[in-house]
């Protein structure tokens, strides 16, 4: 690989969401087609690999592409057809999912799934293939898509649905963006009759419950999410809160008009009518330790004792996380990661009663837990399951680094041997033993031909695609 042609002002450093990874790169940014295809020539002429990037949210290195260049889709950002009487929408790759919900929402329709925050974008979204709280009901994102169309890295461009190319559907969605781009996508939204969700909250005191209490949920309610305690231990361990949420029929609920207008669904711009929320984080950081988030998780717990049931917008109840602008960074000069695992539904218990025995036993108790319900999909680098994910959010420090390191390995085993799943937007730490494992070498042999037809000169690479699907070596990658 050579840099010395490379322009001075495209280098820069890009970080993954959990700012516990950094790469040195060349950033480019493509707002068109003829952009996009003139950042390849360039690649290929000089000898560089190139990744794509969305709104750069996924937690790992997906999006990072150390001593090579970064393509930023976030200027291809544009609806290019809505229909308010079909819910069929056709828009570019960088639009994000606020600017998504945002249009249709007025004419009582929302995106049928969307990830816990609304910056990411429609490229990504498909990139990974996302799934959202109700992911056993509608499956992942990949199966709200009517058909794409994508430019390859030769400079062709082809159009897909699941019965056009399909082979290239099934795997370009979810393809960590290693086979093509992405440039237009026509997606079906989901009508709704009000901008309200009426949601359930309820504790759980162990896991046992809390996963029964999910499945149990599931068939009635259109979404299903848990916040788990993850440094409760003993009897209580996997104890929470779950939220179930259905939406609202016809009529059901007197001022549709209102509450499907954006400005009934926007996040409050100050907590408690005081606090601007973009200075929250650093009220936070204090409490990023474990006897602090000891502390939060048993207040929460103990505060969520009364059952409630409450109307809340569909912004409040999905995008929860957004309440706090740049909440990651509370963690620190390491920065997070997380580690979500999918678990078929008759081993996810005991798989998660050990992972979280160990974590405490390490010293390394995740920060924050989310479980949720899921089903299997056709796509080619799936990774769900029939069964259960639990998302552990962990603090990374320099003296912490190696050891999370080790247990995260650990995990991996656990997982890997419940028969269970990764994800390729969160995991930081997935070998290519344990990628080879849960997805089959069939399949690796499938991905890998497929991207030999789309990508010949094999220029879409990233630090992800070099990491997971790199040579067998039982050496594993750091976290930084
Ligand atoms: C707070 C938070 C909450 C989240 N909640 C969820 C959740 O509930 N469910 C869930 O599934 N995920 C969730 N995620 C993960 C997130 O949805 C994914 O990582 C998503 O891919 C991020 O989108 P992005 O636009 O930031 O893409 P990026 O992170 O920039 O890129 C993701 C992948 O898509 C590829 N890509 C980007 N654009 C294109 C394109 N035009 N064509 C082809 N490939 C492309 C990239 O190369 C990369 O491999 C969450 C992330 C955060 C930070």
């Amino acid at each position: 690989m050579t840099t010395a042609a490379l322009p001075d002002e495209h280098f820069t450093y890009l970080e993954n969401f959990g700012h516990s990874l950094r790469a040195a790169v060349y950033l480019y940014k493509a707002a068109n087609i003829e952009e996009i295809y003139a950042v390849f020539k360039f690649a290929r002429k000089n000898g560089l690999k190139v990744a794509l990037r969305g709104a750069g949210r996924s937690y790992n290195d997906a999006a990072l592409n150390s001593g090579g260049i970064v393509m930023d889709l976030t200027g291809m950002n544009k609806i290019l057809a809505w229909n308010p009487e079909t819910g069929l929408i056709t828009a570019e790759p960088g639009v994000t999912l606020e600017k998504l919900w945002k249009t249709v929402l007025p004419d009582g329709w929302w995106p049928p799934v969307v990830s816990g925050t609304m910056t990411t974008t429609l490229g990504g979204c498909l990139g990974m293939n996302i799934h959202g709280k109700n992911n056993f009901k509608l499956g992942t994102i990949g199966e709200q898509v009517v058909e794409f169309t994508a430019l390859l890295p030769t400079g062709a461009q082809v159009t897909c649905s699941p019965t056009l190319n399909g082979d290239l559907f099934y795997s370009l969605i979810s393809g960590m963006g290693m086979l093509g781009v992405f440039t237009s996508i026509t997606m079906q939204m989901k009508k709704v009759y009000s901008g309200m969700l009426k949601v359930h909250a309820f504790n759980v005191p162990d896991l046992d419950r809390h996963l029964d209490a999910i499945a149990e949920c599931a068939p009635e309610n259109s979404y299903t999410v848990g916040w788990l305690d993850t440094t409760a231990s003993g009897k209580g361990l996997g104890r929470g809160q779950l939220h179930a949420a259905k939406y609202l029929g016809e009529g059901e609920y007197p001022l549709p008009a209102k509450t499907l207008q954006v400005s009934h669904q926007t996040l409050p711009a100050h907590l408690f009518g005081v606090f601007p929320k973009s200075i929250i984080h650093y009220f936070m950081s204090p409490f990023m330790i474990n006897p602090g988030v000891r502390l939060i998780n048993s207040a929460k717990y103990f505060a969520g004792m009364r059952e409630s049931h409450y109307l809340q917008s569909h912004a409040a109840f999905h995008f929860l996380l957004d309440y706090v602008p740049d909440w990651e960074k509370a963690y620190g000069r390491g920065g997070m990661i997380q580690y979500q695992s999918f678990v078929p539904k008759e081993t996810a218990k005991d798989a998660w009663r050990e992972l979280l025995t160990l974590s405490h036993k390490r010293g390394l108790p995740a920060f924050l837990g989310v479980t949720k319900r899921h089903r299997p999909d056709k796509f080619l680098l799936s990774h769900a399951v029939d069964g259960f994910s639990l998302a552990l959010d962990f603090k990374i420090t320099s003296g912490s680094r190696a050891r999370m390191q080790a247990m995260l390995q650990e995990f991996d085993q656990l997982v890997t041997d419940a028969g269970g799943r990764f994800y390729f937007a969160k995991n930081s730490e997935t070998s290519p033993e344990t990628a080879s494992g849960f997805l089959g070498e069939e399949t690796i042999k499938r991905f890998k031909a497929l991207k030999r037809r789309t990508d010949p000169y094999n220029l879409l690479e990233s630090d992800l695609y070099r990491r997971v699907f790199g040579k067998l070596s039982g050496n594993h990658r750091n976290l930084a």
